[in-house]
């Protein structure tokens, strides 16, 4: 097996099964036959002649080759009692106590399985308005926020990972400009994610400097105006003094939506790739694409057969996951199994554009993402038609905008996923972004320092009779490799880090691969510390224009704690 020692390392902390006295009760490898075999069960439900077993060393070998690793809940329960192997939910948040504390209760049953769940808070009744039954007055969605914030901290000891949220707010909600600042003003919203539902008839006030109507979402009555540009502003200064909240375009989450008689896609999940129905969940895996080079006579090429064969093998993968979860509500399980929604996408593209030489911030780049992406949307869709004629179309296909094609086995097949956990264990870049930093210090025990450094940039520079520890102390001191002396100007222009990339050409890298995506990309715009306001408003703006579902920035040093620091390992 081609798994690091780190790998192991995160495998064997999070995701063996233990005693009760902490002890991993399986080895890695156990692991991967536990996960391979429950999954490939689902087979004799469609063909009581399928050889298992066979679908089983399928399974067995895409993931220990590190070609493709399901979402976390997946490794982690698959096979186990609790059996629940969705990363992602959406729960309804009805404007009653009742319901509102039902969703909180539905959350924390989630996230004790490792799955994470988005919320819109649009339909709860603005602050300040009446309480029939109490002649009270509403307290507004950002207070209830906290509540479920509350449940999400409580929940994080006793489960398998950290619970996470996303809450959305529309924009013509009236308390959106509480929303807008809410994470800033207070720290008991610190397990979620915020986005603000952007609305086409906002995007298209902004553009003529118009106002817009806001309106209580309980009574249908219009409460006020707002100029869109102030809050269009309001939303870039919060985002660039700390990275939030995002934006979603709602609107355009709806045109995608397959199935538009189930209603309105009010959310997404918690890092914003998977648009869902209310009680919908979805089931992530991601393709390994540093596993899908071969080499040619000067250096790498794409190799399409053996991608396109992944593809097949991972949406089969995906399909059975459906089939053997155990949801943990009785809605969800009904829902999930009416849409069939699976998330397949890529990790490793930075690292795999590195070995092809092409840099990420080009034309070339971009050209690359279309055509990997492409494929997995085609031979993905290919593959969910060909299950569709086995084990029939998902139940509301006749419903579905896709009624006059051909039967398809799931209403989305693609998704870009962060791959925040899978990309360590597989040891590349994660989801679809640029690597972060070539080299870092990692501290050891006795406040050593190790230095670290990508195996990528390693191997070329040692090619080159390069490599040395002084060179790399300069990377990790610069943050980059743009202004170290010594390194060829050919191997600065490939090996670009995620601060190198200007924020245009982010958000072009993510447009190219959201045009090839049922669902949305997870996608991170990261800023320098000088960026301006202004250069956060183009970047919303051209995110817009360039057909993105929705995005997300980040400004250098502009929140306290950074998961990331470049230079140091926390
Ligand atoms: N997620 C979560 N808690 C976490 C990390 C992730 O609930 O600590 C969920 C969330 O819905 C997120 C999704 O898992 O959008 C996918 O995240 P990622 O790809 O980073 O997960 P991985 O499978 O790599 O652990």
């Amino acid at each position: 097996m081609p798994i690091s020692e780190n790998a192991r390392a995160v495998l064997e902390r999070r995701y063996l099964i233990r005693d009760e006295h902490g002890e991993a009760v399986e080895t890695v490898d156990e692991l991967f036959h536990r996960v391979a075999d429950a999954v490939a069960a689902a087979d004799v439900r469609f063909d009581p002649q399928a050889d298992v077993a066979d679908t089983a060393r399928s399974f067995y070998r895409m993931m220990t080759e590190l070609d493709f690793l399901p979402n976390s809940p997946t490794l982690m329960n698959a096979g186990r009692p609790l059996g629940q192997l969705s990363a992602c939910f959406v729960l309804p948040v009805a404007d009653s106590m009742e319901d509102i504390f039902d969703a909180i209760k539905n959350a924390a049953l989630i996230h004790k399985s490792g799955g994470g769940t988005g919320f819109s808070f649009s339909r709860l009744r603005a602050k300040g308005s009446t309480v029939n039954s109490t002649g009270g007055v509403a307290s507004g969605p950002i207070s209830f926020m906290k509540v479920f914030n509350a449940a999400t901290e409580a929940v994080k000891q006793g489960g398998t990972r950290r619970g996470a949220n996303m809450g959305i707010l529309r924009v013509d909600h009236p308390d959106i400009l509480e929303f807008i600042t809410c994470k800033n003003d207070t720290k008991e919203i610190t397990n979620f994610n915020i986005s603000v539902g952007l609305t086409e008839s906002f995007m298209e006030a902004v553009e003529s400097d118009g106002s817009y109507e806001l309106v209580d979402p309980a009574s249908r009555r219009v409460t006020g105006r707002l100029n869109a540009r102030e809050v269009f502003e309001a939303i870039v200064r919060s985002a660039w003094q700390t990275g939030e909240p995002g934006i979603l375009f709602l609107d355009r989450l709806n045109k995608d939506n397959p199935c538009p008689g189930q209603g309105e896609i009010e959310s997404t999940n918690p890092c914003g790739e998977q648009p869902l129905l209310p009680y919908e969940a979805c089931n992530l895996g991601s393709i390994n694409l540093v596993r899908h080079l071969r080499r040619t006579g000067t250096g790498y090429a794409l190799d399409r057969a053996k991608l396109e064969q992944t593809i097949r093998t991972a949406v089969h993968f995906l399909d059975n996951v459906i089939e053997v979860n155990q949801y943990p509500l009785p809605e969800i399980d009904a829902m999930t199994k009416k849409t069939r929604k699976i998330g397949l996408g890529v990790m490793g593209f930075a690292d795999m554009l590195l070995y092809l030489g092409i840099p990420y911030d080009s034309d070339e780049g971009v050209a690359m993402a279309s055509q990997v992406m492409e494929l997995v949307q085609t031979i993905g869709h290919q593959e969910s038609q060909r299950l569709a004629q086995v084990r029939g179309p998902f139940p509301l296909f006749a419903e579905s905008v896709y009624r006059d094609g051909a039967p398809l086995r799931n209403a989305t097949v693609t998704t870009i996923a962060p791959t925040g956990t899978l990309s360590i264990i597989a040891g590349v870049s994660s989801g679809v972004e640029p690597v972060f930093a070539y080299a870092y210090y990692r501290n050891v025990m006795d406040n050593t320092h190790l230095i670290e450094t990508n195996q990528i940039l390693r191997d070329k520079l040692t090619e080159l009779g390069l490599y040395s520890d002084e060179l790399m102390r300069q990377i990790i001191e610069h943050g980059s490799l743009a202004h170290v002396e010594g390194i060829p100007e050919a191997v600065k222009r490939v090996f670009v880090c995620a601060h190198d990339v200007s924020p245009i050409w982010h958000v072009k890298m993510q447009a190219a691969f959201q045009q090839f995506t049922d669902n949305a990309v997870s996608k991170t715009v990261n800023f320098p510390n000088s960026a301006t306001q202004e250069e956060v408003a183009e970047v919303y703006r051209l995110a817009y224009e360039l057909g993105c579902k929705g995005t997300t920035i980040y400004r250098d040093g502009s929140r306290d704690e950074q998961v990331l620091n470049i230079g140091v390992d926390k």
